[in-house]
């Protein structure tokens, strides 16, 4: 008979709902991490087909320094979880890219690099571009309750030439911002930190390792996962949450609940429900990402330098939901077997394109209609994607390739419950995480930490922030 009554209920077992749980497990409370489906990681994890396994979500942790480097995202989460950098295995980037129409920036781990580039391409910029860098190293970007402001309009005050600014703005909207064309100033800036100013890289096995090292660590501090047990709804009593119901109409009571699953998912769980709110705050932007698989690494093609190059090939990036099935005027292109793996190396070539994607265009098509567009949009997306990568020819690729997937903002919408597929969630971030429902609260996606080390960190702040207070620094 499982026990019906926790200390503390969490909603979803993603990042952010792992960190959190290991982190109250760690100071004794007795948790639970209710998981509709059978797989851990959320939007965030991976898939087998045929023996071979397919990574969602990571093309690169951010926010990655070195040993040396102290009080950074990172190693906060490193040392608040009790991982060791040596769990985690991570390689870094070898060299990334931003590749507009007729411009582009390199990038690598060392923030010299972008610095000196823009400088050299942009010399009228570099007295701005100056004091921009200066502001997001000072800015305090972790405060709960900062007061949104528009990046564009802080950005504008420093650069003025649109090429550059755009350039800057499309890797911190792409792997970031849930809303449309512009994004709070706070989270530019915690984009800025964790893709320039720190950087990227990767476990040689991807994103299983993490999830396996934050399950174990969960289970040693004694936490308990249901899986495939999803919460249906969340009973209100006097402005708490009196009970949690199961998908299997069972019910469990909690002192606190943690929500993963999103602001608008979640006061749409509430009962009464916050139907208004819920719509008022619900994300638009989804992506659609193909994945090509190799007998050998990209480098045997000529394409062995970039590990993630965002590209666009319009006048202005606009970054907005696609009017189209697919928007292939931008997108994200990753080759993971670009990072730096010492002695190690992936066995199979990896080539995978992610782009802007209609949720409403796809979610409603019979499922041979669906396929028959996956197919085409699969070649569509490859075709544009190859614009911006050395030339190679469709023999040697078509030799090359074993296998291919692809997945929609449908699969998200299926996978983690995101409303429209919503891969950031809702536009407007719940910075304080707290909700109408006094013991109710939200982490990740919502709260507003975004990426996989945001996630995690939101869900260590938040556990700290609303139930261990005076215990959370140890
Ligand atoms: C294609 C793609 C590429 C990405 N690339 C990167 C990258 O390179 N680097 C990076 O840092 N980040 C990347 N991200 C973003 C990163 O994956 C997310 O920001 C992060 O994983 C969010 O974690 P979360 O815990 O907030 O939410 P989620 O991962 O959404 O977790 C929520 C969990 O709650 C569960 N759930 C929902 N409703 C219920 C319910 N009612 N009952 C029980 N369970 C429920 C869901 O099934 C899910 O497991 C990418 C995402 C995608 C999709």
């Amino acid at each position: 008979m499982k026990p019906s009554h926790y200390d503390v209920a969490i909603i979803g077992a993603g990042m952010s709902g792992l960190a959190a749980g290991i982190r109250l497990a760690h100071f004794g409370k007795r948790v639970c991490i209710f998981e509709r489906h059978n797989a851990s990681g959320g939007l965030n994890s991976f898939y087998s087909i045929a023996g071979r396994k397919f990574d969602v979500g990571l093309h690169a942790l951010t926010n990655f320094v070195g040993p040396e480097v102290k009080g950074t995202p990172l190693t906060k989460l490193l040392r608040q979880l009790r991982i060791t950098r040596a769990e985690f295995a991570l390689c870094p980037q070898k060299r990334s890219r931003i590749a507009f129409r007729d411009c582009g920036l390199n990038f690598t781990n060392d923030f010299a690099v972008l610095d000196a580039e823009v400088r050299r391409q942009f010399p009228a910029e570099a007295a701005g571009w100056g004091k921009l860098v200066d502001l997001v190293r000072t800015y305090n970007d972790v405060a709960l309750d900062a007061q949104p402001e528009s990046a564009r309009a802080v950005v504008g005050r420093y650069l003025r030439d649109p090429l550059l600014t755009d350039m800057i703005f499309c890797p911190l909207m792409y792997y970031g911002s849930a809303q449309e064309r512009d994004m709070e100033f706070g989270q530019f800036v915690i984009m800025f930190k964790a893709l320039f100013l720190e950087g990227f890289a990767r476990p040689l096995d991807g994103v299983r390792v993490v999830i396996r090292v934050l399950l174990e660590k969960y289970r040693q501090a004694g936490g308990e996962r249901r899986m495939k047990c999803g919460v249906a709804r969340v009973i209100e009593e006097g402005g708490r949450v009196a009970r949690l119901v199961l998908d299997d109409g069972s019910e469990v009571t909690a002192e606190h609940v943690i929500s993963s699953a999103g602001y608008p998912e979640t006061m749409r769980l509430c009962e009464p429900a916050k139907i208004v709110e819920a719509e008022q705050n619900t994300g638009v932007l989804s992506f659609a990402e193909t994945i090509s698989i190799f007998k050998e690494a990209p480098a045997a093609w000529g394409w062995g330098d970039d590990t993630i190059v965002f590209f666009n090939d319009s006048e202005r990036f606009d970054y907005s939901s696609a009017r189209d099935r697919v928007d292939l005027r931008s997108g994200v292109i990753c080759l993971p077997n670009n990072f730096e793996y010492g002695q190690g190396a992936l066995p199979e070539g990896i080539f995978r394109v992610t782009c802007l994607a209609n949720y409403a265009s796809w979610a409603g098509l019979p499922e041979e209609e669906y396929q028959a567009q996956k197919c085409h949009w699969f070649g569509e997306i490859q075709r544009s994607a190859r614009r911006f990568m050395p030339p190679v020819t469709d023999e040697t690729l078509s030799a090359n390739l074993l296998t291919t997937d692809m997945f929609t903002p449908r699969t998200v919408k299926k996978f983690t419950g995101h409303c429209n597929g919503a891969i950031y969630g809702a536009p407007q971030k719940v910075r304080d995480g707290r909700t109408h429902l006094a013991n109710l609260y939200l982490c990740g996606t919502d709260q507003g930490f975004l990426g996989i080390v945001g996630a995690m960190l939101s869900g260590i702040s938040m556990a700290n922030f609303h139930i261990l207070q005076g215990s959370a620094n140890r």
